[in-house]
């Protein structure tokens, strides 16, 4: 059931709201959230869960809209970071440090410091230079890091080269075949206490096999690691369970934790999933306006008030994402071939291309589903457009949750150089 569907009137309602009218209030583009459609996610993890030791940490990067981890930190996630600005965002949202998981390639000394400082639960380190770093750092704090190490089990995940991080020449985790040597030396560094391995083998997964062969590989390791002396109480999963876009059919969240489940039986460890996609894509719709319409000799041009400033996903992944008028066309309407563009001075500022819709005009609304990942977080203000407002339903009520920026507060961090007349 998806929680954005046309009423009797024929107006497309995010849960008990008309877009009509969020759009008459906030204007357009703007990005629309359902709560409800969160929290049903969050609950399919929370049931296949149910008797497992695990936890969910919110992949932030997904959507970090304060408002949208607030919701999941209320129903009890934990949350997964990538930068020190995740961290106060997880922390501002009322996520306990303890319950924040820190992820990435590249940390540097300064964030590593200032993710102890706040006393984050869990460091995932992906190299032996950054086990170095973290020691140091933590030795001047005078404390204990826990961390774990994500280790790269070289497993094609089968998804858009883009988004797969699991395989050999990715930049991620640490090769399986070198882990040992990367466990030993975190042993031997005093200011480290491994606590387990994590993994994440990429994004948009549709199928599971990709999990059941990583898992598989990382519970041999696990097994050595343990031989070789280390307490490893912990198997951090990652998260990239994939979406519906176009005609994909991803697992359920509950045949995924069944998978894992079985995979990991008897190991002991305790489990930590970190879903960003899967928890906030669908939840989400971009709304635009309709600016012109632009016939053209091989294709019709729809030119719209949203661009790939604002998603960026068509353009940087080929990726697909479905598009449907705000109000719902006739039964049997003819279509036409277009292209859904933006304004911006490029020719890869497409939102759609070859698509057949029914005839669109100028001042009609229509609405990029799927847009609740990887879409407001990545969006730019690229030919000074300011970002696109944030919108969350919840019933019949709705709030913006990030304002539009003016344009004056847009030109209002910048600044002449003191050398240049005044003007
Ligand atoms: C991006 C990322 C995630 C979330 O990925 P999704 O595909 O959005 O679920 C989880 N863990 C790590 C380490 C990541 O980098």
């Amino acid at each position: 059931m998806s929680a954005f569907t046309y009423d009797t009137n024929g107006d497309m309602l995010a849960e008990g709201v008309a877009l009509r009218t969020i759009a008459q209030q906030v204007g357009t583009p703007f990005y629309c959230y359902s709560a409800a459609a969160l929290r049903a996610g969050w609950q399919e993890f929370a049931d296949g869960m149910r008797g497992m030791n695990a936890s969910v940490c919110y992949a932030l990067k997904a959507n970090s809209n304060l408002a949208v981890i607030k919701l999941f930190g209320d129903l009890g996630a934990g949350a997964d970071i990538v930068s020190v600005g995740e961290m106060r965002r997880a922390l501002a949202a009322g996520i306990p440090g303890r319950k924040i998981i820190y992820s990435g390639v590249g940390k540097k000394p300064s964030e590593l410091m200032a993710a102890l400082q706040a006393g984050i639960g869990q460091i995932n380190v992906e190299s032996s230079a950054e086990l170095e770093t973290l020691n140091a750092v933590a030795g001047q704090l005078g404390v204990k890091a826990d961390i774990t190490i994500r280790v790269n089990p070289d497993i094609d995940a089968g998804t858009h080269e883009k988004i797969t991080t699991g395989r050999k020449e990715n930049k991620f985790g640490i090769d399986i075949d070198l882990a040992r040597d990367a466990f030993a030396l975190a042993g031997r560094l005093p200011n480290l206490k491994v606590v387990g391995v994590a993994m994440h083998i990429g994004s948009q997964l549709t199928t599971l096999d990709p999990y059941r062969a990583a898992i598989a590989r990382v519970r041999e390791l696990i097994v050595q690691l343990r031989a070789d002396g280390h307490r490893i109480g912990r198997f951090d999963i990652g998260g990239g369970l994939g979406i519906v876009y176009a005609d994909e059919t991803p697992p359920s969240i509950a045949d995924f934790l069944q998978v894992v489940r079985r995979e990991t039986d008897g190991l002991g460890c305790e489990l930590t999933f970190e879903p960003g996609r899967r928890l906030v894509g669908e939840a989400g719709v971009l709304v635009g306006e309709v600016i012109l319409v632009k016939p053209g000799v091989s294709k019709t041009f729809v030119v719209v008030d949203a661009a790939m400033n604002d998603l960026i996903r068509p353009t940087l992944y080929d990726a697909w994402h479905d598009i449907v008028p705000v109000r719902q066309p006739r039964p049997n309407a003819a279509t036409i071939r277009c292209d859904i563009v933006g304004p911006i001075c490029e020719s890869g500022d497409y939102l759609a291309q070859n698509r057949d819709l029914p005839a669109l005009s100028a001042g009609d609304l229509v609405m990029i589903r799927s847009a609740g990942a990887y879409g407001a977080v990545m969006a730019s203000s690229y030919n000074s457009r300011p970002l696109a407002p944030e919108v969350m339903v919840d019933g019949t009520r709705f709030a913006v949750v990030r304002p539009r920026p003016t344009i004056d507060e847009m030109l209002s961090s910048e600044r002449f150089p003191p050398w240049m007349e005044k003007a």
